[in-house]
């Protein structure tokens, strides 16, 4: 096949890879993108969209269940609600096959050129690609490794059989009855809060001796509360054995016996791991940190002209990092005086009800040496909360005493993934707790549970 030259050879198109891609053809970069999968990534095609996608259908029949039991105050009556699994896939694939055809759509406005196959690095500047016609060879004066991460496994419980992963999980043919989950993490719990509404007898497995040890404890003990309403059972400070008789997961607690967990299926989400494995990272020898890929606030590897974004370059593994360093290596690579300046990277976890961090804890504030001052809302004094039946959790500033600025905002509560955007703004634009106390917030709504927070630190809250 004849050779492609180009200045700019994205590997990977997940969220980080196509959004440099993207930006790069949008200001007129001769861009190759190269994926052998589909494009979007793990975070469309096995990640943040169709998990999100189960996570809508089991609240839609969690909350109609409910219901049926008679428990609804508002009147409604519903009976014999049934689910279908297979059905809710195929919606869920129906998006994700629209999202793929939107991103092949943006990328061809954008002029890039997409190869569809395996790349491996010859040398800094020369890639192959095993394409279903043939080896095509690229040759590029930037390329930007966006590779992305896979699921971990525990080597005592290889993937296979009983034992999934969340890409299995998401694509299953009918409820499991009984499905074990190892680690409390992200997916663990959003995926285990989906399965358990869907029906499941679920038992999540944790090593450390919380759930959600990434947030802190305040942040999870409604995520807690409602899953024991949910009947999921945790088992945490506990270790994994292995498979025994029937496929039983082997457990031991601490200071207890061994036991066996029955299951129908074992969901292993114990963390991700970058991908750096058969594309040739030992033909190009970039110096590493730990397992990640080593950058700079450029995104610049140890070889010149070699970046790299995403899961491949460590924490936080989130899609919307990914996102944020794609656009700014393609302005780089366009000549743009950029480098990476945020203040803080959201999270939201989308258990039920949802966590929002962003910035700063008040612990993490202590122990970073401020001087603090914490306003804490809780949504049982929010009308909007109440009139949605879901007045558990609550909002959280962390501000410097001094000066008042926002070092950290966080929420608990249904629906709050939607408060992140605002929360975010606020941080990265140091706003003062006297900026947002100074800010109408629309009424009735969660997010006046912010401007509370913000004045209850002041001393002045009005609604509690
Ligand atoms: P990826 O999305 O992993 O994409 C890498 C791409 O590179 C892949 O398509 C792969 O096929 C391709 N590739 C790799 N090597 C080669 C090669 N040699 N040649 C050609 N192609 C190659 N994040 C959030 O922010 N919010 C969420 O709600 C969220 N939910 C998640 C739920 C689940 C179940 C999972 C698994 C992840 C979730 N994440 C979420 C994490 C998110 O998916 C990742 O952070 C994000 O996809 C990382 O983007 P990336 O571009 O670095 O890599
Ligand atoms: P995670 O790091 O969130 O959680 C892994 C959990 O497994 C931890 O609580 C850890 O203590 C536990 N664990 C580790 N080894 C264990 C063992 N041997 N036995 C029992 N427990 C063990 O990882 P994840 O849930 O696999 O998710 C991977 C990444 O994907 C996340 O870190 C995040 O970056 C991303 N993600 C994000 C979202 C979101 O933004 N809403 C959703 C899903 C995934």
């Amino acid at each position: 096949m004849k050779e492609i030259s180009c200045k700019l050879l994205v590997i990977g198109a997940g969220p980080g890879g196509y959004t440099c891609a993207i930006r790069a053809g949008q200001l007129g970069l001769d861009t190759v993108l190269v994926e052998a999968r589909k494009p979007g990534g793990t975070c469309l095609n096995v990640g943040c969209i169709p998990s999100k996608a189960l996570i809508h259908a089991a609240d839609e029949f969690h909350k109609v269940s409910e219901i049926a039991k008679g428990e609804s105050p508002l009147g409604i009556s519903v009976s014999n609600p049934a689910f279908d699994l297979s059905k809710a896939v195929a919606w869920k694939d129906g998006i994700v096959g629209r999202l793929n055809s939107g991103v092949s759509g943006l990328l061809k406005r954008a002029k890039v050129k997409v190869v569809e196959g395996w790349a491996v690095f010859r040398d800094g500047k020369t890639v192959q690609v095993e394409t279903e016609l043939g080896t095509q060879v690229i040759r590029t004066e930037n390329v930007v490794i966006a590779t992305g991460s896979t699921a971990a496994q525990l080597p005592f419980l290889p993937f296979g059989g009983p034992v999934i992963s969340s890409s299995e999980a998401l694509d299953l043919a009918e409820v499991p009855g009984k499905l074990v989950v190892v680690g409390g993490g992200y997916i663990g719990l959003e995926l285990g809060t989906a399965f358990a509404k869907l029906g499941s007898k679920i038992t999540v497995v944790e090593a450390q001796d919380r759930i959600l040890p990434l947030y802190d404890a305040e942040l999870t003990r409604p995520v807690a509360k409602r899953l024991k309403e949910l009947g999921v059972e945790i088992l945490t400070g506990t270790a994994v054995k292995g498979l025994g008789k029937d496929d039983a997961l082997l457990v031991e607690g601490p200071g207890a016996e061994p036991q066996a967990v029955a299951a129908d299926r074992i969901l292993v989400t114990v963390g991700r791991r970058p991908a750096t494995e058969g594309w040739g990272l030992e033909a190009i020898d970039l110096d590493m940190d730990g397992r990640f890929i080593r950058i700079d606030d450029r995104c610049r590897t140890s070889m010149r002209g070699v970046y790299a974004i995403g899961d491949v370059t460590g924490e936080p593994m989130l899609a919307h990092r990914a996102m944020a360093q794609g656009e700014m290596v393609a302005e780089i690579i366009a000549g743009h005086r950029r480098a990476w300046d945020k203040v803080a990277i959201p999270a939201v976890c989308f258990t039920d009800p949802e966590i929002v961090a962003v910035g700063l804890s008040p612990d993490d504030a202590k122990a970073a040496g401020y001087d603090v001052k914490v306003g804490v809302f809780p949504f049982q004094a929010n009308g909007r909360a109440m009139t949605l039946e879901r007045d558990d959790g609550f909002v959280r500033v962390v501000a410097r005493a001094d000066n008042h600025v926002l070092l950290g905002i966080q929420a608990v509560g249904a629906g709050v993934a939607e408060l992140s955007a605002s929360f975010s703004l606020a941080v990265e634009m140091g706003s003062r707790l006297d900026d947002i106390a100074g800010t109408i917030h629309a009424h009735p709504t969660q997010s006046e549970g912010f401007l509370e927070a913000a004045l209850k630190s002041l001393g002045r809250a009005i609604h509690v």
